[in-house]
Formats: structure tokens, C-alpha cells, sequence
């Protein structure tokens, strides 16, 4: 029913191609029953989701061996309506990347072209919905982990509002900016999904309630889209042309479309880095291996015991993110670095916000290239970083974000997204079935050979 292959031989060779997931379940035998909008709907998980009696390994060998003993919010909603859990898919190492190929599990290859990347942190999810392993993926967005992958696989991708979606269950990275998103191929399950689990949770302490007016505002108020004005060279021909033929076809769809210049984008990495990073430190500190994942052969004491599990169990970008973030908290340096950044991003959320006063919606680039080659050595880390700045400011504002897929470009998927205000998921949806009357999700040759 929702166009996701079942056969088991030919999931096996796609998956064996792809490494999607890292962890599968056997689907055949995990049916559900009952007659609820989800039902038999294959869902992917990825693997930084707790699932309950699955592994959670986050990507890292620091939580090797680690059984999840209970399930996030959103798997038991989506379970009750019915949806099946197929597998923990792959990720860059606690949600940190762009590639999906820095994995302690491995990597995985774009299904569009297998010598690319799936696009990052939730590269796993975004492939298995592209492949048709899945029929709804779940990732996490901290500075656009699921609209980027999504993007380079060819496929929706939604970073929610912060809070709709409760993260209880999602290991944190940067609680400020972490919110769990929805990967699918078509926009009716999008919101079908997005519907089923975007509800206050009492687990979640900062979960918020969809505003009742806005969670049914599908509406256009102005009829107004706000361009984002770029330099010559900002992004790629292929990112270009998926972009200027979103902005073409909303045009002559009747609206209204402005270029805007957001006086603010340049600070918004610097503000992302520092926030993301700091929130990191203080979220990995947990992971000494007392309690759970890798534990050292021998240690001498309990310090070298703590330095031996991190320092085997962590790899480099996380160690670097620590770095950083222990570096910017440091005693007597707060003001000079974190508090500077808070205020920054409260200044690019009112510049934001005063947009959304005047248009329905903000187009701009997701990534200023389309999937990148394995090992590429033009987007090392540091490229790849800077590469994220047309995807976090929606995270350090809180506001939610779509990805859509218009075609592809030279073989490769291309595509843009919409940003909109508090709670416009809706609105965001409706812009969503806009461009799926024009360009539907494609389904990559691989697939059509094997399926
Ligand atoms: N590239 C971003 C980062 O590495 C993606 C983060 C995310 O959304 N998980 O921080």
C-alpha cells in the first residue's frame, strides 16, 4: 500500500548497496494489525532514536553493545497507529556531519549514484526512504541533518517547529537545537506521520502544544514568497537549478516572489558552532563506559579508566566537538563566546521573524552543492561545516523547514526548501504539494533494476 519494497531478496541487495541501516529487523514477521492511518506503514529509524530492545549505537563505538531499554516517544506513537519498525539506520556519529561517512558502523552510498554520499547526519534514513527500504523515515535535525540528507537522496525532509515533536528518546546533542524529522516520499504521508507524533509529551520538558490556529493554517495569508538573495558562486549550477525552478514554479503558481537579504546569515555559523558545540560538551559528558557502552580491558583508576573509554570510544569530529565546546564554556570565557552567540542567534531570530511578518514562506538553498563524492577532497569537515549555513538558521530559531525535491540535475536529485514561522508545518505542507504535482519523488535506477 505505500509503494515500499517487501521482498526480502531484493531488500537484502539494496541494503547490501546502500548500507542504509545498520541494525535490520525481519519485517515479515512483525505485521501489525488493525485499522489505524499508519498501518503496515515500514518505518526507519535512525540509530540515535531509542527503540526499545534494539541497539543504540549513535553511530559510535562508545556505545557498542548498548540494548535501548525503552522506546522514544514518537516510535510508540507511530507503533500504535500501526507503522513497522524495520531497522536503526546510519548516521554520522552523534548527529555530527554532513557525509553520513563517519559512522563507526560504516558508510553509506547515496542509491542515486553509490560512489556519493547520502548526505549527513541522517544519511542511513534518507536512504532508505529513497530506495524504498522505508516508507517513512524518522532522523534528527540540529543544524539540518534531515533536510540535507533529503536533499541529496531526492525526497521530503522536515525539521519541525523546536518542541512539537517530543525528543524523549533522542539522544541529545545540542538540546537547544535538536528536533526529530520525517523523511518520505510522498507529502500525504509526510503529514500523516508529522500528525501522528507531533503531540505534547509530559517526558519532554520542553515540548510545546501546536497552537490550534496554526496547526490548521494551510493558508497563504499573503501570498508572498521571500527569495533569498545569493552571490554569484554561493552555490553550485546543480543546487542553482533546483532552486530556480522552485522559485519559477511558485511564480506562476500566483505568488508573489521577492529577493530578501538576511542581514544576518553571516553570523549564523559562528553562533551555530559555538552553541551546538558547547551544548555537546555538556551532553557527551555522560559517556564514561561506567554505565553502559565500551569499557577498557584493564584500566589503572577510575580517571584512566574514563580517559581510556573516550578516548577509543569517541572519534575525531566528536573530539573536536568536545574541544570546542569545553573551550568556548570555560570558566571566566562565557561572555567572550557562548553569551555572545546567544545573543546573536536572538538577533537572527528577530530578523527572521520580522520577515514572516510580510511573506508566507522563505526559499532559499539547502546546501550549496548536490551530493559530493566520497572522500571529496574539496568538502573535507571544515568545507562541510561551513557548507551548513543555509540549513541551521532554521534550528537556531526554532522554526520549521521543509525540503523539496524538484527533479534531478546531471543524475543527481536537486531541490530546494521553504522555511516559515512558529507552527506554519501546515503551510509548509501546502508548498510541499505544490511542487509534488510538478515534480514527484523519482526513484533511482538501482532500485528499478533490482525491484
Ligand atoms: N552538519 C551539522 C553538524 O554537524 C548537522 C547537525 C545535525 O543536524 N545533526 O552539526
Amino acid at each position: 500500500m505505500f509503494g515500499t519494497l517487501r521482498d526480502k531478496d531484493s531488500r537484502a541487495q539494496i541494503q547490501k548497496l546502500t548500507g542504509a541501516f545498520v541494525f535490520e529487523k525481519d519485517i515479515q514477521q512483525s505485521s501489525q494489525q488493525g485499522e489505524t492511518s499508519l498501518n503496515g506503514a515500514i518505518l526507519a529509524v535512525k540509530d540515535n532514536i531509542a527503540v526499545e530492545g534494539m541497539p543504540l549505537s549513535c553511530g559510535s563505538k562508545i556505545l557498542s553493545g548498548f540494548i535501548s531499554p525503552y522506546s522514544a516517544t514518537c516510535i510508540d506513537l507511530l507503533q500504535k497507529a500501526g507503522a513497522v519498525v524495520a531497522g536503526k539506520t546510519n548516521l554520522d556519529e552523534f548527529g555530527m556531519g554532513s557525509s553520513c561517512d563517519s559512522s563507526s558502523l560504516g558508510r553509506t552510498n547515496n542509491p542515486w549514484d553509490l560512489e556519493r554520499v547520502a548526505g549527513g547526519s541522517s544519511g542511513g534514513s534518507a536512504a532508505a526512504v529513497a530506495a524504498g527500504l522505508a516508507d517513512i523515515a524518522l532522523g534528527s535535525d540540529t543544524g539540518g541533518s534531515v533536510r540535507q540528507p533529503a536533499f541529496f537522496c531526492g525526497i521530503y525532509g522536515l525539521k519541525p517547529s523546536y518542541g512539537v515533536i517530543s525528543r524523549y528518546g533522542l539522544t541529545s546533542y545540542a538540546s537547544s537545537l535538536d528536533t526529530i524529522g520525517i523523511m518520505t516520499r510522498s507529502i500525504d504521508l509526510m503529514e500523516s506521520s508529522f500528525d501522528c507524533i507531533a503531540k505534547k509529551d509530559e517526558k519532554d520538558s520542553t515540548s510545546r502544544a501546536i497552537k490550534n490556529e496554526a496547526s490548521s493554517d494551510d493558508s497563504f495569508k499573503h501570498r508572498k514568497l521571500a527569495v533569498l538573495h545569493l552571490e554569484k558562486g554561493d552555490i553550485s549550477d546543480g543546487a542553482s537549478e533546483g532552486y530556480t525552478r522552485l522559485i519559477k514554479l511558485y511564480k506562476n503558481e500566483g505568488f508573489e516572489v521577492e529577493t530578501v537579504h538576511l542581514e544576518t546569515l553571516d553570523y549564523v555559523l559562528p553562533a551555530y558552532y559555538t552553541i551546538a558545540s558547547a551544548e555537546a560538551s555538556a551532553n557527551l559528558a555522560r559517556y564514561t563506559g561506567i554505565r553502559y557502552g565500551l569499557s577498557p580491558d584493564f584500566a589503572e583508576n577510575p580517571s584512566d579508566y574514563v580517559s581510556k573509554v573516550r578516548t577509543e570510544g569517541f572519534g575525531s569530529e566528536v573530539k573536536l566537538r568536545i574541544l570546542l565546546g569545553t573551550y568556548v564554556l570555560r570558566s571566566g570565557f562565557q561572555d567572550k563566546y557562548y553569551t555572545k552567540a546567544q545573543s546573536i542567534r536572538a538577533e537572527i531570530r528577530r530578523e527572521l521573524s520580522g520577515l514572516f511578518e510580510n511573506y508566507d514562506g522563505l526559499i532559499m538553498p539547502v546546501f550549496p552543492t548536490l551530493a559530493f563524492l566520497h572522500g571529496d577532497d574539496s568538502m573535507d569537515e571544515y568545507q562541510q561545516r561551513l557548507a551548513d549555513k543555509f540549513t541551521c538558521i532554521a534550528n537556531l530559531c526554532g522554526v520549521p523547514g521543509l525540503s523539496i525535491p524538484a527533479g534531478s540535475y546531471e543524475g543527481l536529485p536537486t531541490g530546494a526548501q521553504i522555511l516559515g514561522p512558529d507552527f506554519s508545518e501546515k503551510r509548509l505542507f501546502s508548498f510541499g504539494r505544490i511542487a509534488e504535482a510538478h515534480f514527484p519523488v523519482e526513484t533511482p535506477k538501482i532500485v528499478e533494476n533490482i525491484a
